[in-house]
Parts: structure tokens; sequence; C-alpha cells
């Protein structure tokens, strides 16, 4: 089975992402991450940027492309024709396969008009907007602005944009559910459900539940072109992740979930 990771992180050397590496059995570094593609028949990732706008700073290895990570207070003032510049530039790439953005992390709603231009840069290059959705990482988001439902209205009023929502809005998942269903333009993917490196036989005992639900939403949307595999890496454990996701995508639809939504939702191809 082919698999692109459409979700994922590549900050070789920054200390938060080296220690949960380490937490998830691996090593923040870009050969040990070119071992585990090779290892696990991974033939591309799609990089969530988090190292700003400019072009220089966002250089991935051939194997990697990447959504340019786009931050609210970069959209106002002085700083927003420069940003939106810099943001065009990056979408000019090839490699460069969308936008990332990230309310809750940003106390500003994706449906704040600073994102218009956003979207009408996303609208005219043809690439996603992926936003992250659900659950942050420690306590000083404010997840009001990653409620899933937020997304259903940006995507309603921007019908040529396609978003991707990120998690699949965890633990909202019926409200995400909702929306995916809902709207042609709302795709999906699953990453960031686990942490860390697991004994998966006890955590699908113990998260029994939790796991039921995930699969009920998912095959509510009934769409699994639309959902796509993503871990967060070096979040999660890739062992541990392919065989969660490989649990709960019923097997017809693997191919689609692993491999094909992605290439096909943002047009990406690796060799
Ligand atoms: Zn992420």
């Amino acid at each position: 089975m082919k698999i692109i990771d459409a979700h994922l992180h590549f900050r070789p050397g920054h200390s938060y992402f080296d220690e949960i590496a380490v937490k998830a059995g691996h090593i923040n570094t870009e050969e040990h991450l070119k071992n585990c593609f090779t290892e696990y028949g991974i033939c591309g990732g799609i990089v969530m940027g988090n190292q700003g706008l400019s072009p220089e700073r966002n250089q991935y290895p051939s194997f990697l492309h990447y959504c340019v990570g786009v931050d609210a207070d970069r959209l106002t003032g002085s700083n927003k024709i420069r940003s939106l510049d810099q943001t065009e530039e990056n979408l000019k790439r090839e490699n460069c396969v969308g936008i990332k953005l990230y309310p809750g992390y940003s106390p500003v709603s994706i449906n704040d008009s600073r994102y218009e231009p956003i979207y009408e840069l996303a609208a005219s290059y043809k690439k996603p907007v992926a936003v992250h959705m659900g659950q942050t990482a420690g306590s000083h988001a404010f997840l009001k602005y990653s409620h899933p439902l937020t997304m259903d209205e940006a995507a309603v009023l921007h019908p040529h944009v396609q978003f991707v929502m990120c998690h699949f809005g965890n633990p909202w998942l019926m409200d995400a559910a909702a929306v995916i269903e809902k709207n042609e333009n709302v795709a999906a993917d699953l990453s960031g459900l686990l942490e860390g490196k697991l004994n998966m036989e006890l955590f699908l005992k113990e998260q029994h539940g939790y796991i039921e639900a995930l699969r009920t939403w998912i095959s509510y949307v009934s769409d699994y072109e639309k959902i796509m595999f993503g871990t967060d890496w070096p979040l999660p454990n890739y062992e541990n992740y392919i065989s969660f996701i490989s649990q709960i995508i019923p097997e017809r639809f693997q191919d689609d979930v692993f491999f094909k939504s992605a290439e096909r939702i943002y047009g990406c191809r690796f060799n």
C-alpha cells in the first residue's frame, strides 16, 4: 500500500520537536524521517509550516512538500502587504501545496476579514487552506476559535477554496462530521489523534469508546475521498499510527485515505 503523510512537522534541531520525537520512539532528523518513509512505504509527506512566511525559511527535502503557515498577526497593520507578497511567493512554488492557518493558537476566527486576501490567493492558485481544528497542545490557546463549526461559514462564503479540517476537529467529532459531510469544499486529515509511543493493544482496549466514536463519525461522512491519512509527526509513532488508521478505515477505502485523497486534494506528485 502506498502512503502519503498529509500532515507532519519538520523542524530538525528545534527543542520541542526533538523532545516529542523521542517520546514517540523517533529522532527529529531528516535522515531518520527518510528511513521511516522507506520502512513504512511512505512515498511523500506534506509539512504544515510553522517557521514563518519567508520562502528562504521554508526549505524542505525533496520527499516533502509543504503548506505555508500563516499567522493571524502577520495579516494586520504594517505587516500585511509584505506577508501577502511572501505567501504568494511560496504559492508560486510547485512544492508549496497549500496554506496552513492556526486558529486557537491565534485568538482569531478564520472568518475574520483579515483572512479574505488569503482565501483569494488560495482560490487563484487552486491550493487548499488547511486549518488547525479541535484540541490544542498546551493551555494558552482559545478553543472557541478552533471549533470545527467555524469552518462551516468559511466554506460557504468561499466556495472556490478547498478547506482541509486538520485532526478531524478532534474531539468534536460529530460537529466535524456535519461540516465535512455538508460542504463539498471541506476535506479532513486524521492527524494528531495519537501521541507518543503506545502499547496499541492496551490503547485499543482502554479507548474503545473513543475509537468507536471516531469510526462512527468518519463513516457518517461516508466519502473517503475527502479523508486523508496524516500523523502530526513527530508527535506519534509511525508504526502505531499506520496500524491505528488501518483499523478505523474499512479496507476497501484504505487506498483513498492512505494515498489517493491527498494526491488529489493537494495536487502533489511524489516519485
Ligand atoms: Zn500539526
